[in-house]
This record gives C-alpha cells, structure tokens and sequence, in this order.
C-alpha cells in the first residue's frame, strides 16, 4: 500500500487522514523525524503557518523534511501548508521550508472573503469544476520557470506543481471531491515505484 503522512502539528489533520483512507491509501501521522521513514508522500495541512513553522522545529521536523524533499518524496502542501513550502513570502518575511520556487502573499483574498467556496478548474483534472474552500487563504503572486499553474481563481494562482511538489491554496479535505488527493496518491505511488 501507499504511504501518506500527514503532518499532525495543528491545523486540519483528521480531514486530510480521512480522505487519504478514501482515496485508498495508508494514512500516518507525522509528528516525529521517524515517522517519515518508509512514506510515499506527505501532506502539510492547513493551519497557521506561523505556528506550524515554529512547530516543526520544535520538534526536529524542519531539517528532515527538507532532506526527505531532496530525495524526492512528493510533498502536498495546501494552504498554510502552501506558505510553508513557498520560497519566498511576500513582506519579506522569512520562508519555512522554501522549498517550491514560488512567491506567495497570505491572507489575500481580504477581510469580506474571509472564508468562501468557488467553483474553479484544475488542470489535468476531468472538466467537473472543483468545489474549493478559501480559508484567509494565500496566493500565488509568481510562480518559478519549473512551476506548473493548475488552476487560477481572478486571474490568482491557486494551485500548483513543481515536479515531487504540489501546493493548493485552498483546502481540497474539507469537501467530498477527492480528486486532488486521488492526483497526490498518484505522484506517491510514482514513487513508490522508484
Ligand atoms: N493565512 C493562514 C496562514 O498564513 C493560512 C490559512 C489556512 O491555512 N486556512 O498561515
């Protein structure tokens, strides 16, 4: 079976862990360096990606997950989890992981659009539109020449690729649609198979 971790610091953990189970795949919680060891794939959740910064350091998960991405496990981050793995935050704040050649912004979808859902279409998905839930929820502002956009929402960047890196700034485990974590489950199994 498919290994998934998901990153288990705070934020949506059980959600992403169910829809993993559904997809067909073996969720794990990640809490510890070790848990990482025989995965195919890892989700970071969303959250706050302050706290979740300063969480995985606490408890010695920065390093390792950085050294797990060199390796080339696939890494699905979606919102918070979208700034943690971001290269660059705008408001020259500091990156976390900095691992996907993006420039992020947070909160930019403004204070009236706290929270919504927006019908939106992902590239290489079927042409049913994809239910997706903003939660103050980060963008894309520039996406890196390796960067594959699979999906904009008013002309904003809300989902990309960077080849064993994938990034939603919406979150795809707070609705039934499975198909983003159908598409994560199949860049782990690619994995699986090296
Ligand atoms: N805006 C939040 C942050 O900066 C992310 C929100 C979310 O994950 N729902 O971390």
């Amino acid at each position: 079976t498919v290994k998934i971790g998901v990153l288990n610091v705070q934020g949506a953990v059980s959600e992403h862990a169910i829809h993993v189970s559904k997809v067909g795949a073996e969720p794990v919680l990640v809490k510890h360096a070790d848990d990482l060891t025989g995965l195919h794939g890892l989700i970071l959740p969303g959250g706050e990606s302050t706290t979740i910064g300063k969480l995985i350091r606490k408890y010695g998960l920065f390093e390792p997950i950085i050294e797990a991405s060199q390796q080339g496990l696939p890494i699905f981050g979606t919102c918070a989890g979208m700034i943690l793995l971001a290269k660059r935050i705008e408001g020259s704040e500091e990156p976390h992981l900095a691992l996907m050649d993006v420039l992020v912004n947070r909160n930019s979808f403004g204070r009236q659009r706290d929270s919504f859902e927006a019908d939106i279409f992902v590239e290489g998905m079927n042409q049913d539109p994809f239910p997706a839930v903003f939660i103050r929820a980060p963008h894309v502002v520039k996406a890196g020449q390796g960067v594959q956009i699979l999906a904009t929402l008013d002309d904003r960047i809300v989902a990309v690729r960077e080849n064993h890196l994938l990034a939603t700034a919406f979150h795809p485990e707070l609705t039934d649609d499975l198909r983003m974590h159908q598409y994560f489950k199949q860049m782990a199994e690619s994995y699986q198979a090296k």
